[in-house]
């Protein structure tokens, strides 16, 4: 039986610098990795959207100072490799793309979509050149190959944020990338980055290099999917709210995906859709310390506890919608989610009452007066800020009695303002207010977790 087929994804801490690349690098060569996908440099797509926005208001020589910051990043790596001429004139050519479109941006003070897009790709395909030639030098076994994935990860044209063409990108792996199955290739490419069928330039929102990897991995059926990161996996809650966090040695996609969805940093929550539609394994761990466990997302786990981590979601906005009019009466939802639906805002939890409903949102939506008129013809509007949403993830969740009253004894001095309990087994969420939230958590993990 052949080996496995394994996709590595190292993110923007893994391609810091050339310690942190050379590191990575080895990591792959050691796993044995078919393909490589990276984010641009730490800090580098910041940069990038700092030039954009420098661009549209500034000067020219202001938004040139961002630029050279980006330039210095990428040279001084150049540099300290002692790079070969081609792969300096390679970052040369797209270091001055990233002028050229900057230039074009700052000429019309305006920063189109497509524009904003290609000019964020660059920096994914920055890193991806240089972390070739760095592969190359490590790499014993294997050709490296460099490959732009913009000739798979086809896309639709919602720039920004753009929707992958699940079926049309598995077609094109297939074509493109199925020599390294057999170990004799392996290629290096970009995360978050891809391209509309007419080969314009996209990008799969922030964070978007997770899913890219995930999706490339179901392309070519892989059994494996590493995501190389600067923690050594997932952990029971942010070591940073509670030094006594744990790193999980397993936990199932679906209490994951919820830990993900609902604030932990770690993984993209659309990473491990595609993952569990192929049915990949996905491993979780840190490229600074390979050796350490790392963390197993798979259908089954080992063990199943009631609580197995816990997350905060800062940001949260309730949104309360009442009218009279929602009295013995059908379709005032339906008339409400429509507006949000033509907003594309997306609403994380709701609750109901007689002439109500309760909505949450994330911040980042920045709610438009547009929104806010809209819905106002329809109901009274009340907004709620500064909200945290603290969710326990775990299993049989609503099924297990008692839980509710040791969730809210351990926290019973603080005001819960919405609660969400019963759509899945694995998540119970509550809002509270921002500057109580860190307290929320501390406490639940002294309860369930220890
Ligand atoms: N470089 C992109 C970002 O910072 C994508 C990624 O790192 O996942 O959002
Ligand atoms: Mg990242």
């Amino acid at each position: 039986m052949s080996e496995k087929v394994i996709v590595s994804k190292f993110g923007g801490s893994s391609m810091a610098d050339l310690t942190a690349m050379k590191r990575s690098a080895q990591i792959s060569a050691d796993q044995k990795a078919n393909i490589v996908v990276v984010s641009a440099v730490y800090g580098v797509t910041n940069l990038l959207i700092d030039a954009s926005k420098a661009a549209c208001s500034d000067t020219w020589e202001n938004t040139l100072k961002v630029i050279s910051q980006i330039e210095q990043k990428h040279y001084s790596i150049l540099e300290e490799m002692k790079a070969d001429t081609t792969v300096f004139e390679d970052v040369r050519s797209l270091l001055s793309e990233v002028r050229t479109l900057t230039q074009g941006m700052n000429l019309l003070k305006e920063c189109s979509p497509r524009a904003y897009d290609s000019l964020l790709s660059l920096g994914e395909r920055l890193s991806s050149t240089i972390f070739t030639q760095v592969c190359k030098e490590i790499f014993s076994g294997p050709e490296v190959k460099f490959f732009d994935i913009r000739t798979v990860m086809k896309t639709s044209d919602d720039f920004g944020k753009a929707i992958p063409n699940i079926a049309l990108i598995s077609k094109l792996s297939e074509k493109h990338l199925n020599d390294c199955k057999n170990g004799s290739v392996v290629y290096i490419t970009q995360g978050f980055i891809g391209s509309t069928e007419d080969s314009m330039t996209t990008v799969l929102g922030r964070g978007g290099s997770d899913y890219s990897a995930a999706l490339i991995a179901e392309g070519i059926k892989a059994d494996i999917l590493q995501i190389w990161t600067d923690v050594a996996g997932i952990a029971t809650t942010d070591p940073r709210l509670v030094p006594e966090a744990k790193l999980l040695d397993e936990i199932t996609y679906s209490e994951a995906a919820e830990l993900a969805t609902f604030g932990a940093k770690i993984l993209h929550p659309t990473t491990l859709t595609p993952a569990l539609r192929a049915n990949v394994q996905v491993f979780v761990g840190s490229s600074y310390e390979p050796e350490k466990n790392g963390t197993w997302i798979k259908t089954k786990t080992e063990s199943s506890p009631l609580i197995r981590a816990m997350a905060k979601r800062d940001d949260q906005i309730i949104m309360t919608l009442s009218t009279p009019k929602m009295l013995h009466s059908h379709g005032f939802l339906f008339e409400i989610f429509k507006v949000f639906n033509e907003h594309k805002i997306s609403i994380d939890s709701i609750t109901t009452s007689e002439i109500s409903v309760a909505l949450t949102l994330d911040d980042s939506n920045r709610l438009n007066k547009k929104l806010i008129d809209q819905l106002s013809s329809l109901c009274d509007v009340k907004i709620e800020e500064n909200l945290t949403l603290v969710s326990l993830i775990g299993n049989e969740i609503n099924h297990t009695p008692k839980l509710a009253q040791r969730i809210f004894q351990s926290i019973d001095d603080i005001n819960v303002r919405m609660i969400c309990l019963g759509a899945s087994k694995h998540n119970f969420c509550f809002l509270v207010a921002k500057d109580q939230a860190t307290e929320c958590i501390k406490r639940l993990h002294r309860e369930f977790i220890k």
